[in-house]
């Protein structure tokens, strides 16, 4: 049983972990396609700018300290002179793409780098990451996503578009070339991995006091019964089918060791006259007393008394030799005497007295039964000679 409910409980721990685990990578796989998703958003998002921009061939601002001319840019009217002194600069896609990112330094949100293997700005260096990624991108990746510890990086290619070459033809590129890429760095909240499991550990807790609980009381409720079904309810010795069981046991060891096993087989005399007399209440608790009074008597672990039938008993006495287990059964038939319980409708001494048959194995049984029945014919003749007796089986 106790092993029973330490399996359960094993097993119970194993399902919560693996929930736990199922759980958190779920919770991961989902968190990673969301991140993928926002990067990809991003990422669009300054594809479009960039578009917008170069679908214009540019847009000019005008030049101050933060947004000097570009002197990347060439074969262009870059630089418009007004009249009140200040100059309209000409803003191309990856001029704009680096003025967001260096704006974008200035707060916590999402960082944004312009990077290619061939850059026209030293700036624009891949970081060794990203280097690893460009290559990719050229063996055929379209893009990549993973965790770091600043954020979730996300990176795609830039292809070139015809409205680029204005600025990246002399570089020889063409129309779907792979130009560059630019990566997305968004800040990222790790999943919260002790909540995850403080819940599961809290149903495991749950779980495992419900099936100690029920695994305890089910234990108890199972003895209790193993104990009923063992007992004579209303003796409180064993009843015969415990005996039994008892005596094969005792039976097959005692052949074993070459010992000899006594039984006793013990019946009161003249009860269906008491029970006449006095009542069957009175008959029950003069059973009560008789069995109580022999259970008494018997002193070593290995002996047992059981109700053998409804005023018949039986008495196992394991390695004790017949003349032993006769004494003995003497002794129990003046116990029982000396209990003086009335019997006036007994045809000898006017108390309550008990016939007992004594027998012992013998080699060449053929089974236990066999001293059972021994047992029982000694037990008979002591009836027949006149009751209140021991006979012993020869
Ligand atoms: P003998 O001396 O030959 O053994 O006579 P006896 O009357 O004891 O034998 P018999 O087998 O004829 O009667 C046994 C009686 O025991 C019959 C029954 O009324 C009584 N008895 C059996 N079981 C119970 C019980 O649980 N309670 C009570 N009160 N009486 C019982
Ligand atoms: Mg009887
Ligand atoms: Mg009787």
């Amino acid at each position: 049983m106790i092993g029973k409910i330490t399996l359960l409980a094993t097993g119970w721990i194993l399902v919560v972990l693996f929930s736990w685990a199922w759980e958190f990578a779920h919770h991961k796989k989902l968190d990673e396609e969301a991140m993928l998703k926002s990067g990809r958003a991003f990422f669009q998002q300054i594809l479009l700018t960039r578009e917008w921009n170069a679908r214009h061939g540019g847009v000019y601002v005008f030049a101050d300290a933060s947004t000097p001319p570009n002197p990347y840019l060439k074969g262009v009217l870059r630089d418009i002179p007004l009249e009140d002194n200040r100059t309209l600069t000409l803003v191309n896609p990856a001029y704009m793409t680096r003025q967001l990112s260096e704006l974008a330094e200035n707060y916590d949100g999402v960082q944004i780098h312009i990077t290619s293997l061939k850059p026209i700005r030293a700036g624009n260096a891949p970081y060794p990451w990203e280097r690893k990624v460009l290559a990719a991108f050229y063996r055929g990746e379209k893009e990549y996503g993973a965790f770091f510890d600043d954020g979730y990086r996300y990176m795609a290619p830039l292809y070139t578009r015809k409205s680029c070459l204005q600025c990246h033809g002399e570089q020889g590129y063409e129309v779907g070339d792979i130009r560059g890429a630019i990566s997305v760095t968004i800040p990222h909240v790790k999943i919260p991995l002790l909540p995850l499991g403080g819940g599961h550990l809290l149903i495991a807790l749950i779980g495992l006091v419900v099936i100690l609980l029920v695994g305890w009381r089910l234990r108890r409720a199972y003895r209790a019964l193993e104990e009923q079904s063992m007992i004579d309810p209303l003796t409180g010795i064993a009843n015969r089918r415990h005996f039994m069981k008892r005596l094969n046991e005792e039976y097959q060891r005692e052949r074993r060791e070459k010992q000899p096993l006594a039984l006793i087989m013990a019946d009161i005399d003249s009860f269906k006259a008491y029970n006449d007399t006095y009542g069957h209440i009175e008959g029950d608790r003069c059973l009560q007393k008789i069995s109580h009074t022999m259970q008494k008597a018997l002193k070593r672990p290995g002996d047992c008394i059981a109700r053998y039938g409804g005023e018949e008993f039986i008495i196992m006495l394991p390695n004790t030799p017949i003349a032993n287990a006769t004494r003995f059964a003497e002794a129990l038939r003046h116990h029982i005497e000396a209990l003086k319980i009335p019997h006036k409708s007994s045809p000898g001494t006017g108390v309550v007295t008990v016939s007992f048959g004594v027998a012992e194995t013998v080699d060449g049984d053929p089974d236990y039964e066999t001293v059972i029945r021994r047992a029982d014919a000694a037990l008979y003749e002591a009836k027949a000679a006149g009751r209140n007796r021991v006979i012993t089986s020869v």
